[in-house]
């Protein structure tokens, strides 16, 4: 059938396309090694479970309000003050189905035909396609692994142009772990601040942060920041609960208002059930959250090391998320059996053929020089997993 010519504007998930890929060689009775997930392996907590599931048999099964229902907006408005001293209403709140739901939501309110919108890469694979799907330009401000993996003002302010209408940014990052300083932010906030530009922040990261960083929200900055800043949360990542579908967006109230509109016309509200789920998420007990990310962090400390004792292998101490980027450029233009590898999607097959280990390609992020690693999975499978990757690097000639 005849499609839509939108439909070549974007690619699927790279992510989910290799993890369908590791799914089927496992199936297949191969041991596979999974590096892939995009998502937190602990179990969604108990409490969290018990309060969906009480909700069911109360019979809260039906319709919600578009935007959220109350309480969880009043959960929402009492974290984001608890946090960063930030004060919104009901009207400066929408939940939606996941933080992705949002962006994507966000982006189509806000850009069209003819603006930019800048993406500092190594980015976050989904970010590029939303924006292409709303008509805007993607501009990718790469940022380099001498500074950091961080964008620095004077890119920024290059890459500024009449036609900049918004900047999508998300620290700590996925797929880089980095974080940046409240000086480092506030040298950002300036230059944003000054040409007005509607800064989108992603924020899904903000609990999984390690060693001494702090998580500085922009919007908390000044009243004039909060005015240009959207934040964009969930309770996927802090809490484990992908499958779960709960985001939400907080903001100026004539574009949450707009969300709000455009979602009513889409998908109406997130579910009743999850609501209920994500509310005790975020009003129950939280140590939870500071233990699965000092688990992270245990995790990190030995992928990192593990990774960095491969000769040929360079990779950058992750500040939080839970992914590592290995630079694996050196090992390009050698092979094995007469195959040679060229670039990081050559690496990620040969490393799923031939050590049976899934990664992902850094091309995806933007940056060819890398793959992704992610460590949301055992440290048995980390020790496993990174000793088969030693071994077929060894290989190459
Ligand atoms: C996982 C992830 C999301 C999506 O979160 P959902 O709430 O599950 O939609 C958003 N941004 C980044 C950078 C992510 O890694």
């Amino acid at each position: 059938m005849r499609l839509a010519k939108r439909m070549d504007l974007i690619k699927p998930s790279p992510t989910l396309a290799i993890q369908a890929k590791a799914n089927a060689l496992k199936a297949s009775g191969l041991d596979i090694i999974s590096f892939g997930a995009g998502e937190p392996d602990f179990e969604t907590p108990d409490n969290i479970k018990d309060a969906a599931i009480a909700s069911i048999k109360a019979g809260f099964t039906k319709y919600t309000a578009v935007g959220g229902i109350d309480e969880l907006k009043d959960a929402i408005i009492d974290k984001l003050k608890r946090d960063h001293q930030l004060d919104y209403s009901r009207s400066q709140i929408v939940v939606s189905n996941g933080a992705k739901h949002s962006l994507f939501n966000l982006a189509h309110v806000l850009f069209e035909e003819g603006d930019e919108v800048l993406i500092p890469s190594p980015y976050w694979v989904s970010y590029t396609d939303i924006v292409y799907l709303t008509g805007a330009k993607p501009v990718v401000i790469k940022t380099y692994a001498s500074d950091g993996f961080k964008l620095q003002p004077s890119q920024l302010e290059d890459a500024i142009t009449s036609r900049t209408r918004g900047i999508i940014i998300s620290y700590p990052s996925n797929p880089a772990g980095i974080c940046y300083t409240h000086r480092e932010l506030e040298k950002l906030a300036e230059v944003l601040l000054r040409h007005q530009v509607t800064i989108i922040s992603d924020d899904i990261y903000e609990k999984i942060i390690y060693d001494d960083n702090k998580f500085y929200s922009m919007a908390s900055f000044s009243e004039e920041m909060k005015k240009i800043c959207i934040i964009v949360n969930g309770v996927s990542k802090s809490y484990s609960m992908t499958g779960w579908r709960i985001g939400y967006a907080a903001g100026p109230e004539d574009v949450i208002s707009a969300v709000t509109k455009y979602q009513s016309q889409n998908t109406s509200n997130p579910s009743s059930i999850s609501q209920k789920a994500a509310l005790e998420a975020l009003r129950g007990p939280q140590e939870g959250v500071e233990a699965r990310a000092r688990e992270f962090q245990k995790r990190r400390d030995v992928i990192i090391k593990r990774l960095n004792e491969i000769p040929g292998i360079s990779c950058m101490n992750p500040q939080g998320a839970f992914y590592v980027f290995p630079n694996i450029a050196a090992f390009f233009g050698r092979g094995f059996n007469g195959k040679i590898i060229n670039n990081s999607s050559d690496m990620a097959s040969y490393l799923l053929e031939q050590a049976n280990v899934a990664v992902i390609p850094g091309a995806d992020f933007g940056h060819d020089d890398h793959l992704r690693l992610s460590y949301a999975t055992s440290l048995e499978q980390i020790e496993k997993g990174t000793e088969r990757i030693r071994e077929a690097l060894l290989k190459l000639r």
